[in-house]
């Protein structure tokens, strides 16, 4: 198995002689014919290395009839079988890390440690998966009427979908398909075009595994093929990770057409810090969470909510002392200059948006501490030494950030951090409970009563305490509130298990029969 040709080219080859990623339909590479192609840049370099072929309707059907004619075998299997190729599939990604944290270090810019992070964590939903023959035991009571026993069972949809965002290529994948496969059904991945080949490979390695052909396919594309995703009569649910804004039609315009939808968007988490809190503690878990992957995380931390009088100007010195020590570059395996602890954005229009919400910061009247911008004349900025090349930007710091402004209410999705002062635990709560997102949250105390009420009172899917990034475990499930998640299930864990299910219930009477004849009443059975 090699890894997709994505190597960086140079700026003066031709676009017809950039690598193309292909599609994987039916347990193949096939070569995109649309010709509608996306750019896929080394955001390290700023270069486009690759191009990405995006569906045709005709691609995308042809995966689904894939899937399609795989099902019945695979959802036939005993489950114990479909474990083993989640056992096997375990053993490739924990041996072969390397190759895919380098695929994803290329086309998404985190650094390479970071990378094995979310490949790790990707891992451990694999893991649950092969627990899959204990997940899909049913229940079963004897003698719930006389003479008559009830059961359920969990059966697999069918084929099923999953759309999925740029900031974790292979994580988010992993989040969906393992389990969905492991349960019984055929899936189709739509990955982000910003970083498509981790999918590849990963089809790839679970067809070593032995994965049969046709349960995975991987097919390229855009809100075209979102939207015939979306429409399509033989796909039963999909499964969707991105921003809200999307997030909020994939629900819509998928379950208007009678599908099972789970669609997980956007966030902006908060960190309440108390004034009994361990500052030290707190500035380093602020700036890990804040600035790592450059804040292209769905859980990074982007405000931290300071209680007390003097609590933020503590922990500013704190924070303003590690921002400096930050190094940032390019974070491939064995790039000059050593380990990384940031790298680029993922693309120059991000780079854009993001450095547009550092001066809107300012101008709407936010204080600047520290500048990540690289042109800055501002003497805040840390950021002399970024590489000129490539989508980099450094660390942001705001202090004074109010609740109205729109760097305080929007997910900016970078490496800029918000501090808002409060007075009280109640009004760092309130703001919290308030704002539209409810993805994950977090609070700094030693004050077991004060952390307890938190959790129990705070409006967020995802709480720590002293936890910066409560990414639940793969064998709990991950779900944001309010505009964070709409559907009814959270992803992956126990209500993976039960997304990529139904419920049936059997009720039987042996040998007899019905002895007393005909009863037109609702039965009752006891
Ligand atoms: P995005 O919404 O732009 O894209 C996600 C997917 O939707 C991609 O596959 C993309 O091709 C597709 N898409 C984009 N525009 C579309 C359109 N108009 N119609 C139909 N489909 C479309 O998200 P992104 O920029 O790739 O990822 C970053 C976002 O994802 C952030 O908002 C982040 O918070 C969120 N995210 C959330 C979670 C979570 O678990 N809640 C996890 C990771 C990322």
């Amino acid at each position: 198995m090699s890894a997709t040709a994505v190597s960086p080219v140079d700026e003066s080859t031709s676009a017809s002689s950039l690598p193309s990623v292909p599609h994987w339909i039916n347990g193949v590479r096939v070569e995109g014919t649309s010709g509608r192609y996306s750019d896929i840049y080394h955001p390290a370099t700023g270069k486009v290395q690759a191009r990405l072929p995006l569906a045709t309707d005709a691609e995308l059907d042809a995966a689904v009839a894939a899937a399609a004619a795989a099902f019945p075998s695979w959802s036939s299997q005993p489950p114990l079988r479909r474990a083993r190729v989640m056992f096997r599939f375990r053993e490739i990604l924990d041996a072969r890390m390397d190759e895919i944290a380098s695929i994803i270090n290329r086309e998404h810019g985190k650094v390479f440690s970071d990378a094995k992070g979310e490949v790790t964590r990707g891992l451990e939903n694999v893991e649950f998966a092969t627990g899959i023959p204990q997940l899909l035991k049913g229940e079963y009571t004897e003698q719930v009427g006389t003479g008559v026993d009830s059961w359920n069972m969990r059966q697999p949809l069918g084929v099923v979908a999953g759309i999925t965002p740029f900031n974790f290529p292979a994580m988010v994948p992993l989040w969906m398909f393992p389990l969905a496969i492991a349960c019984g059904n055929t899936f189709i991945l739509k990955p982000s075009e910003r970083d498509p080949s981790a999918s590849i490979w990963l089809a790839e390695a679970l067809k070593e595994a032995g994965l049969p052909d046709g349960v995975l396919n991987v097919v390229h594309g855009d809100k075209t093929s979102v939207d015939a995703i979306l429409r399509h009569k033989t796909i039963q649910a999909v499964s969707f990770v991105g921003s809200t804004p999307i997030a909020e039609y994939v629900y819509a315009e998928g379950t208007k057409h009678g599908k099972r939808v789970q669609a997980l968007g956007g966030a902006k988490n908060h960190m309440i810090v108390m004034p009994d809190a361990d500052l030290d503690q707190a500035a380093d878990a602020l700036v890990g969470a804040a600035y790592g992957s450059a804040g292209e995380r769905c859980m990074a931390i982007s405000v931290a909510v300071t209680v007390g009088h003097d609590t933020a100007d503590n922990l500013l010195s704190r924070l303003d002392s590690r921002i400096s020590d930050l190094k940032i570059g390019d974070g491939a395996k064995d790039a000059p200059g050593g380990e990384k602890d940031m790298g680029p954005l993922v693309t120059k229009q991000h780079l854009d948006r993001v450095t547009g919400y550092v001066e809107l910061g300012t101008q709407e009247g936010a204080t600047l501490v520290v500048d990540g911008r690289a042109s800055t004349s501002n003497l805040a900025s840390r950021t002399s030494n970024l590489p000129s090349d490539g989508f980099f930007l450094g660390a942001s710091l705001f202090d004074h950030v109010k609740p109205e402004m729109k760097i305080y209410k929007e997910e900016i999705f970078g490496p800029v951090l918000g501090i808002v002062r409060t007075n009280n635990f109640d009004t760092a709560l309130e703001l919290i409970n308030e704002h539209e997102f409810g993805n994950g949250t977090s609070i700094f105390t030693r004050d077991g009563d004060t952390a307890r009420d938190f959790a129990r009172r705070v409006q967020a899917g995802m709480v720590g305490i002293n936890v910066p990034i409560p990414v639940p475990m793969a064998f709990h499930s991950f779900g944001g509130w309010k505009r964070s998640l709409f559907g009814d299930h959270a992803i992956y864990g126990p209500e993976g298990v039960r997304f990529y299910t139904r419920l049936k219930t059997i009720t039987a009477r042996w040998p007899t029969g019905i002895r007393t004849g005909v009863d037109t009443s609702m039965p009752t059975l006891g």
